[in-house]
């Protein structure tokens, strides 16, 4: 989701990383502080003032965007959830969570913490604003430390609005799923409230891009599409969690697939199996024992006029941990290793017998037909 990232630094054992797309947030904030913010509120300034302002004003949004979402991570790493760092990107930050949050109550104390984080910010800045407003020192040490406290208000109003990805939506979502019972429906309507917001926000830009013609309408027509891209996704990932969760893959498994020895000739697996049952690959078998698997996509290495003479062994591949399952093993478990190792296939085996074979289409016709049967 976030494409090409530099790791910045680590903190409390959690990776700070930063998409390229930051560094043109980070230019339009410090620019959008230094020729427009502070000259206008302190006019008058010489120039270089402006710009160191600027500066330290954009490093104070990136602290703030950095507390709120350490906020939300070291809550969920408490409640015993995995995070796999914190990434700051062209919108802010996101904490990456690589579980989902257990139960209702989790998943509101890691949502709300990330606002209460950026409330008492609002607080803190705004008190230490106030008071150095009473002081003799230059009064735009004020100005930057009231312009970062209001930075925080914004940050937390804006992310309490109920629709997902926003706090607010994971907020909404505890409070259904815990009234409903029922996490699939509370993330349909968080999902729907955040898709709802996401096309205001895009309306908003077009509505300012045409009427005002100010550019920062493209700003929030970007974060829209983005928006209702993630709430979409969030259904999506909670329906596949919701099905295969909790259930073991042996239920989800083609038995007695077929599988092939390493001493077929290439001829006789091309036109007994290949062309035959169109699967994509077969387990190998040796004497009763899986040994490895063969792609038919790599039967092309061999020139054709070998292929009455070569046999499996030629291609075979020794079996990776990635491309083998117990019949046991958690069905979303098993998801999830299909699409880390972007195979579209894995072998189901207890110790070096074969059970069965589960591809990512059998999987996603399942899920399919469940949603056609309760629609
Ligand atoms: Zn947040």
């Amino acid at each position: 989701m976030f494409g090409h990232r530099i790791a910045l630094f680590t903190l409390f054992g959690l990776e700070v990383r930063a998409n390229t797309s930051w560094v043109l947030l980070a230019v339009l904030v410090f620019w959008s502080l230094a020729t427009g913010f502070f000259p206008a509120r302190l006019p008058g300034l010489a120039v270089p003032v402006y710009w160191t302002l600027g500066l330290v004003g954009m490093l104070g949004v990136f602290f703030s965007l950095l507390f709120h979402e350490f906020a939300h991570s070291l809550v969920a790493r408490a409640k015993g959830m995995e995070i796999n760092g914190i990434t700051l990107f062209l919108f802010g930050g996101a904490a990456e969570m690589t579980s989902e949050p257990p139960t209702p109550r989790i998943e509101f104390e890691v949502a709300i913490a990330g606002p209460l984080a950026s409330l008492a910010l609002f607080l803190g800045f705004g008190l230490l604003a106030g008071l150095l407003a009473q002081t003799p020192l230059p009064e735009y040490l004020s100005a930057l430390f009231g312009y970062l406290s209001l930075i925080n208000l914004i940050l937390a109003i804006f992310n309490m609005f109920p629709g997902f990805p926003l706090d607010g939506g994971r907020v909404l979502r505890a409070w259904l799923w815990h009234r409903r019972g029922d996490l699939l429906s509370a993330t349909l309507t968080a999902s729907r409230m955040g898709q709802g917001f996401g096309l205001t926000l895009v309306l908003i830009g077009f509505w300012t891009l045409l009427s005002v013609g100010a550019l920062g309408g493209l700003w929030w027509i970007l974060i829209g599409i983005f928006v209702i891209g993630v709430a979409r996704a969030a259904y999506e990932q909670t329906a596949l969690r919701v099905t295969f969760e909790g259930t073991p893959i042996r239920r989800f498994m083609a038995e007695h697939p077929v599988s092939v020895s390493p001493d077929m000739l290439l001829s006789t697996f091309i036109e007994d199996h290949a062309f035959r049952d169109h699967f994509s690959a077969y387990p190998v078998m040796e004497n009763d024992r899986l040994i490895g698997r063969v792609r038919t996509r790599d039967v092309k290495q061999i020139a054709r006029e070998d292929w009455t003479q070569q046999t499996l062994r030629r291609i075979m591949t020794p079996l990776e941990d990635d491309q083998l399952a117990h019949p046991e093993d958690d069905a979303q478990q098993v998801l999830d290793k299909m699409q880390r190792s972007h195979s579209g296939q894995i072998i189901v085996a207890d110790g070096d017998r074969v059970i069965g074979i589960v591809t990512l289409a059998d999987l996603l016709n399942h899920l399919a037909l469940k949603r056609d049967l309760e629609a």
